[in-house]
């Protein structure tokens, strides 16, 4: 149990697509420093809760609150000022990575920097050159994506999170995309991130490596979350048979 107030706590979120509830009450806390493993069947709910922190979906209900800034509770006076004081807080690396064609790895990287956050470009520059370094990718720096491999662009991906400075790094299964033999180095990225201290919330199916790096796990299905707690409890010894049934199949 850590003793510091939670860096994000989340309370009662909700999300509907038309019909479709697809979170109904979600609930959850992150203390800083810590690695979440949110894992789940397909269809769950898991990539929706990672882009309502992220202001990529607008939720219907809840409220979500970092340390040191407002509590946004959301509903249909929810302004858009209150909702991009929740997007400057975390950042995430998609699944598909989502890099711009067009642009080198290096203009990728300070495009948020330097357009969004206004940040000089000769800083955000020397920033993106430290970080590349760090995951290896220094002599990419003026290649173009398409270049690339996707581990190769994953660490792309994961730099321009940690370029826009976040509290918070959120993945969407970032090595789901990945051809067997480049999931290691990206994984590898991930789990010296998590040493260095960085909060993060993981969406994976990588129960192993979850149970390697994870301190808590979420467990969510049909847009609830059945089960939550530290990683060695909740995929070793899960409490709920839905939990058992799901962790049984994959470790
Ligand atoms: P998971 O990440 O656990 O696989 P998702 O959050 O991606 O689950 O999806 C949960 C449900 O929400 C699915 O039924 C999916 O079809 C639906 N859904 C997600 N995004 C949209 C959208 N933009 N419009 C309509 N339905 C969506």
């Amino acid at each position: 149990m850590s003793p510091s107030s939670p860096l994000l706590k989340v309370t009662g979120l909700q999300k509907s697509f038309g019909e479709n509830t697809v979170l109904s009450s979600i609930d959850l806390s992150v203390s800083p420093g810590e690695v979440t493993a949110l894992i789940g069947p397909s269809g769950s709910g898991k990539t929706t809760v990672l882009r309502c922190l992220n202001g990529l979906e607008r939720p219907d209900a809840g409220t979500v609150a970092f340390e040191g800034g407002p509590a946004v509770t959301f509903g249909p006076r929810t302004s858009q000022r209150e909702r991009e004081s929740l997007r400057t807080r975390s950042a995430m690396v998609f699944q598909s990575y989502n890099l711009f064609p067009h642009m080198t790895v290096l203009q990728n990287v300070i495009e948020g920097p330097v357009q969004v956050q206004k940040r000089p470009k000769a800083e955000a520059v020397a920033e993106a050159e430290e970080l590349l370094a760090r995951v290896g990718l220094s002599e990419r720096r003026d290649h173009y994506p398409h270049q690339l491999s996707g581990g190769q662009q994953q660490r792309v991906g994961i730099v321009r999170a940690l370029a826009l400075r976040p509290s918070l790094l959120l993945f969407d299964e970032p090595t789901s995309a990945l051809d067997p033999e480049l999931v290691g180095d990206v994984l590898t990225v991930i789990k010296e991130l998590a040493e260095e201290g960085w909060t993060m919330v993981l969406v994976t199916h990588e129960l192993t490596f979850a149970r390697e790096v994870a301190d808590q796990v979420v467990f969510m299905d049909g847009g609830v979350v059945v089960e939550q707690g530290p990683a060695s409890e909740v995929l070793r010894a899960p409490s709920q048979e839905r939990t058992r049934r799901f962790v049984h199949r994959l470790l």
